[in-house]
C-alpha cells in the first residue's frame, strides 16, 4: 500500500517519496509533504481523536509518521487561556492565548516540530540528529534526543542567551557556537547535512518537521470547539510556523471536521529583524534580508526560508504583518505577566505588542474571535528583563522590621 504522504515540489509539484530532502532538484523550489485526503478520510476520525490523550499525538493521522510509529512522549496538548483582563483592556470580546510556554519538554512550540522530525529521522536511520538554533530549537532538539537515545549536536550563533545555551548543554548536547547570525550558522549547516550522514531536523529534515507545527492549529480549532478563529496573531521567525497553523485550518476544512470561513492571518516580528513584516508593510511580494539586531533572538532570522509564502498568506487572508522595537517586547512581556498571568519569551513580548498595535490600528475588532500565539517561556530569557526588577533590600524576621519596611514603602509613594 502506498504511503498516503510524501514530498511535493511547492513550485512545480512534482513528487519526491519520502526521504530525507528538502528541496527539488529539478527547479531547486522547497518541498513539503502533501497528503491524499481522500484517504485521509477514510483513517482519520474525530470519535478516534476523541479517545486519545490530549497531546499533539491525537493528530498522528495529519503527521507524517512512520508505520506503527509508538508516540515516545506527550508533546504538546497545551491550554487555551480565554483571556480576561486583556481583552477587556484592548475592548474585545473574544480574546485567546494559545500558551506553547508551557509545551512539554522543552517549553517552546519547537517540542512539536522536533517531535515529527525526529520520527522521521528514526525513519531514515540517522544516529546523529541536530540543528541550526536561535535556541528554542536546540532546546528541543536536545531534550527529546536525550530520551529517545539519540547523540544530538546542534549549532548556535555564539551569542545567544545563557539560559537558552544552558537548556540545551544540560541534556548532554554537543553544542557548536559558530561566530555570526543565525543566517550563517544556517549556510554552514546545509553543508554539514551533504556531508556527513546526519538528520538536520531544520535542513534536511525539514518537510517533516514543518509538519509538527500544524498541531499548533489543531489544538486551537479543537479547543474553540472545532471552530476556527476570525484572526490568528503569529510570532514569525522563519515563516514556518504562520504557514503551517493556515494548512491545518485548511485540511480540517478538507476534512469537513470544521465549517470553511475566512481566518485572518496576522505575522509578528521585532522591529530589529523585520523582513516579512517590512515586505507586507511595504506590499512587496520579495522581502530584502535584514542583519538582526533584537532582544527577540528567538525569531531573529534575517533570510526567512518561508518567508514569501508567510508573505503570499498573509495578504491573501486579508491580514497583516506589524513588528515592534525592544522596549515595547519588554513591555508586552511584562503586560502578558501582570495581566493573564502568562509568562512568556522575548516571541511572546512580540506577538503580544503586535496584538496590542492591530487592535489600535482597528484592524482586529472587538466582535472577532482572535487567537494571539505564544511559543516560549519567559524563564529562558530573563537577560531581557532583569534590569526592571532590581533586588529589594532584605529585612529581619521581625514585626516591627515589617511595620518600619511598610511605612518606608508608603513614604517613597507619597514622595
Ligand atoms: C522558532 C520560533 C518561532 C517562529 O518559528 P518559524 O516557524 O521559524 O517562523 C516563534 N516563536 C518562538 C519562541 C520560536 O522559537
Ligand atoms: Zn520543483
Amino acid at each position: 500500500m502506498p504511503e498516503i504522504y510524501q514530498l511535493r515540489c511547492r513550485e512545480c509539484g512534482k513528487s519526491w517519496g519520502n526521504a530525507p530532502r528538502s528541496f527539488c532538484e529539478e527547479c531547486f523550489s522547497p518541498l513539503e509533504i502533501s497528503y491524499d485526503y481522500e484517504a485521509l478520510k477514510s483513517i482519520a476520525s474525530k470519535d478516534k481523536l476523541a479517545a486519545r490523550s490530549f497531546n499533539m499525538w491525537r493528530y498522528a493521522e495529519f503527521l507524517p509518521l512512520p508505520e506503527g510509529f509508538e508516540f515516545p512522549n506527550a508533546v504538546g496538548g497545551t491550554p487555551l487561556v480565554a483571556s480576561q483582563h486583556l481583552a477587556k483592556k484592548w475592548g474585545l470580546r473574544n480574546l485567546y492565548f494559545k500558551n506553547d510556554a508551557v509545551c512539554f519538554p522543552s517549553l517552546s512550540f519547537k517540542d512539536r516540530v522536533v517531535a515529527t522530525a525526529l520520527a522521521a529521522a528514526r525513519r531514515f536511520g540517522f544516529q546523529t540528529v541536530g540543528c541550526s538554533s536561535t535556541g528554542n530549537l536546540a532546546n528541543a532538539v536536545a531534550a527529546q534526543s536525550a530520551q529517545q537515545g539519540f547523540d544530538a549536536c546542534v549549532f548556535i550563533p555564539a551569542d545567544l542567551e545563557p539560559a537558552k545555551i544552558l537548556n540545551t548543554a544540560v541534556y548532554g548536547a554537543r553544542i557548536v557556537r559558530i561566530n555570526g547570525n543565525y543566517d550563517h550558522v544556517n549556510r554552514l549547516c546545509a553543508q554539514i547535512a551533504d556531508r556527513f550522514q546526519w538528520g538536520l531536523v531544520n535542513v534536511n529534515l525539514r518537510p517533516y518537521y514543518s509538519e509538527g507545527s500544524k498541531t499548533h492549529g489543531f489544538e486551537i480549532a479543537e479547543q474553540l470547539g472545532w471552530r476556527l478563529p476570525d484572526n490568528v496573531v503569529v510570532p514569525m521567525a522563519g515563516g514556518s510556523l504562520i504557514t503551517k497553523i493556515a494548512k491545518a485550518f485548511r485540511e480540517l476544512v478538507a476534512l469537513g471536521w470544521v465549517e470553511e470561513k475566512p481566518v485572518k492571518f496576522f505575522g509578528a516580528q521585532a522591529t530589529g529583524c523585520s523582513p516579512i513584516s517590512s515586505a507586507v508593510k511595504r506590499g512587496l511580494a520579495r522581502f530584502e534580508p535584514q542583519k538582526p539586531e533584537t532582544i527577540a533572538r528567538s525569531l531573529a532570522i534575517g533570510n526567512p526560508a518561508d518567508g514569501p509564502f508567510a508573505i503570499k498568506l498573509i495578504r491573501e487572508s486579508g491580514g497583516w504583518a506589524e513588528d515592534v522595537c525592544d522596549r515595547e517586547i519588554v513591555k508586552s512581556i511584562q503586560l502578558l505577566a501582570e495581566t493573564e498571568g502568562i509568562f512568556a519569551e522575548t516571541a511572546g513580548g512580540v506577538t503580544t505588542g503586535v496584538a496590542e498595535k492591530l487592535v489600535r490600528e482597528g484592524r482586529i475588532r472587538s466582535d472577532e474571535t482572535t487567537v494571539v500565539c505564544i511559543t516560549g517561556n519567559g524563564l529562558k530569557t530573563t537577560d531581557a528583563i532583569v534590569a526592571d526588577y532590581p533586588a529589594t533590600e532584605a529585612i529581619a524576621p521581625k514585626l516591627e522590621a515589617f511595620e518600619a519596611y511598610l511605612d518606608g514603602q508608603l513614604a517613597a509613594v507619597k514622595a
